[in-house]
């Protein structure tokens, strides 16, 4: 039992806490003024009924027929979500899909914590601690609400809260199809990329995936040509390194496992 005189200095410790392990407002972004959580978990659901609608845009591994694929994710995830780094662990969907295209060597998420994860990006990578930082760094981008925040810069949040709102359906249908099309190509910040790189680095360090891994992924990707879109961002790949590596040796800098083999099992069960 706590006495009166500790609960202010509870209190105190919890929003400090809050603080700590909330993300924090970029400089060059727009805050989210009436948007809020509900409506990203909302527009996340919208735009992901439009991708289930859509085969021929988003060729989707089917869950039942790749269940041991899918099963296999909802580890990874697991173990993330279990880093107790995030701020929307119990709020947002961690819905995970593999969309079939060897092609395009990428990932993205909706607001809400839908991601989607294509085979080419699947295939490029040679170790499960990489794929862990790839998927770290997407759910770091909904759980830091910058997709919610890119979408309501370029289409405002009064439209985005009519989507939600399904007010016009039929007016409003190609614009859903559109905002979803245009998920996999969304410019974020360079502040939001830094961002989204260090909060992989912190989500992935209490597991036991090597939390530096996010930054071979770089070095790897570098190489391909033509550059893979997960690359096409602002900052440089060379300063992203860093910066991962900054806030891995910030956090103590001790390496976990690369799981070579595992990661090879998972490539066999994608087409
Ligand atoms: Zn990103």
């Amino acid at each position: 039992m706590k006495t009166t005189s500790e609960i202010p200095f509870i209190l105190f410790f919890c929003a400090v806490m809050i603080f700590i392990v909330s993300c924090s407002k970029s400089d060059d972004s727009i805050p989210l003024t009436v948007f809020s959580v509900s409506d990203d978990i909302g527009l996340g659901y919208q735009m992901d009924q439009e991708i289930l609608d859509n085969p021929q845009e988003y060729p989707l591994l089917d869950s039942i027929q790749y269940v041991a694929a899918y099963a296999h994710l909802d580890q990874i995830r697991n173990a993330v979500l279990a880093s107790g780094k995030l701020t929307y662990t119990n709020d947002f969907a961690w819905k995970f899909r593999i969309i079939r295209n060897d092609s395009v060597v990428n990932a993205f998420c909706t607001p809400g914590g839908y991601i989607y994860i294509y085979t080419g990006i699947i295939k490029a990578l040679n170790n499960e601690a990489q794929f862990a930082g790839v998927l770290a760094h997407e759910m770091a981008h909904a759980d830091c609400r910058h997709t919610s925040e890119q979408l309501t810069l370029v289409y405002g949040e009064t439209l985005l809260l009519s989507l939600i709102l399904g007010n016009n359906p039929s007016e409003l249908a190609e614009l859903v199809s559109a905002i979803a099309l245009g998920l996999g190509n969304l410019a974020y910040s360079p502040s939001h990329e830094y961002e989204a790189d260090s909060y992989a680095v912190k989500y992935l360090y209490p597991t036991q995936y090597d939390a530096a891994s996010l930054g071979d992924f770089f070095t790897i990707m570098q190489e391909e040509s033509p550059k893979p879109i997960f690359l096409s961002a602002h900052p440089s790949p060379e300063d992203r390194l860093t910066k991962i590596n900054e806030a891995f040796a910030s956090l103590g800098g001790v390496h976990g496992q690369l799981y070579f083999d595992t990661y090879q099992q998972f490539k066999k069960l994608i087409p």
